[in-house]
């Protein structure tokens, strides 16, 4: 296509406007409606090295694609290997080694299972169920891998699902908000993830469920059950109750990856139970010195979940079960500084904006901890506490002429004392 061009009598390079007489190549666009010249294209090649060599991050993906070894989609589109979805969750996400390995292998096989060949052997859908205390980055890492598939994500909060016929929302509902991330592209939906949270409030509350009705209970796992397993589903567009004249949409639940969360307060001393009758006799003492009694979770188990309430059905359907670890505080640290947009980061460039160079002292980010610490909110706690701190100088720098502000300990004291949080 590129030619030596004397023969197109008045064109021109688009980008420098010279005439071929000037330039020895001029390469026209597949649109036939522009040119470049060699010397551009060699500027805009140098450009382009230079920019990628400061931002590897944003080299595109073409350049991986070629080293890649790993399956496809069903578009024949190269899927990110676990380790490149691990890569991505590390620039969001602090610690939480286990979770982030097993969601990157349990996604990265999700997606095979989409593109898998319908022969004999049927890969069987990995669903995930996520236990650990509240605020440790169990939505995050849902987010984050839903950010890097490019697939229509949403947060269902399960408190509000009740059996239908009873106040609160039919499970159904669950659908909805999917519908609306894929702009009720329902080709799209039926492949994206939906995240439940706070799972661990639909246990069973008894061990006799059938004494009392258990609308939030037993109920709604065994309608849970429905979409795990793989169904089509008529949602009510709107969301809310079903009624008859409504128009439904049929939504077929089979590919879609349901990532579930809990805190499961209390789990811990069901595991500990497990673990010590488990371990008395021969090799009791020997087992028992190697427990870390400091984390229980990461021996949660299946039976530990029913011992908790979930009916077997629904555990069978949520084959993948990690822990998430408690952040202690050199993580909480980590939280505040270190992700792609860190809280810190994120006012540093709300004040960049305006021209103004923000600096947090370092013990004022050891202070904010400490205090999310006391007040057991734990990381989410953290933006809290630097908002509280904040607020007056995001409101009066910007009618000032500061150009650096630094936000030292004692500033940030007086803030929290005034305001009194907790
Ligand atoms: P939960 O475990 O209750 O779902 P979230 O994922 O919603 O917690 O976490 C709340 C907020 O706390 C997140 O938006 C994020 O800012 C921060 N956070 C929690 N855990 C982590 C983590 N491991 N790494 C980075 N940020 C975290």
């Amino acid at each position: 296509m590129a030619k030596k061009s004397n023969s197109n009598q008045g064109v021109k390079c688009s980008f420098c406007g010279k005439e071929p007489s000037y330039t020895d190549i001029l390469v026209p666009s597949p649109l036939g409606d522009a040119y470049i010249c060699s010397e551009c294209v060699d500027q805009i090649e140098g450009l382009l090295k230079d920019y990628f060599q400061d931002n590897p991050e944003q080299k595109p993906q073409k350049a991986h694609a070629k080293k890649h070894k790993g399956a496809e989609d069903e578009a024949g589109k190269p899927l990110p290997t676990p380790v490149q979805i691990r890569d991505f969750l590390d620039q969001y996400v602090i610690g939480q080694e286990d979770a982030k390995k097993y969601l990157s292998v349990a996604v990265y096989n999700h997606y095979k299972r989409l593109a898998q060949d319908k022969d004999d052997v049927d890969i069987e859908k990995s669903n995930i169920i996520m236990v650990g205390p509240t605020g440790t980055g169990k939505t995050l890492i849902a987010k984050t891998i839903a950010r890097q598939l490019d697939v229509p994500f949403a947060i269902v909060d399960a408190t509000v699902l009740t059996e239908a016929g009873y106040v609160g929302e039919d499970i159904e509902s669950l659908l909805v908000r999917l519908l609306q991330a894929a702009d009720y592209d329902v080709a799209k939906a039926e492949r994206g993830i939906v995240f439940i949270d706070e799972i661990d409030k639909i246990a069973r509350k008894g061990d006799n469920p059938s004494i009392t009705r258990d609308v939030s209970g037993e109920g709604v796992q065994q309608g849970l059950l429905k979409l795990l397993e793989g169904s089509i589903v008529n949602v009510p567009p709107n969301g809310g109750r079903k009624h008859p004249e409504q128009k439904m949409i049929a939504v077929d639940t089979k590919n879609i990856l349901f990532i579930c969360g809990g805190a499961f307060d209390g789990i811990e001393r069901k595991i500990a139970h497990r673990l010590n009758t488990h371990v008395v006799g021969f090799t009791s003492a020997s087992v028992r010195s190697k427990v870390d009694s400091d984390n229980y979770l990461k021996y949660i188990a299946p039976q530990d979940l029913k011992s908790f309430g979930l009916i077997p059905e629904i555990i069978g359907r949520l084959p993948v079960l990690v822990h998430l670890d408690p952040l202690d505080r050199e993580a909480l640290l980590k939280v505040l500084t270190e992700p792609k947009n860190a809280i810190t980061k994120q006012y540093e460039k709300l004040f960049a904006m305006d021209g103004v160079k923000l600096i947090f002292a370092p013990e004022t980010l050891e202070f904010i901890v400490d205090k999310a610490i006391e007040y057991k909110l734990g990381a989410r706690g953290l933006r809290t506490i630097v908002e509280t701190i904040m607020v007056d100088p995001m409101y009066e720098t910007p009618s000032t002429d500061i150009k650096e502000l630094v936000i030292d300990r004692k500033f940030a004291e007086e803030k929290i004392r005034k305001a009194y949080i907790g």
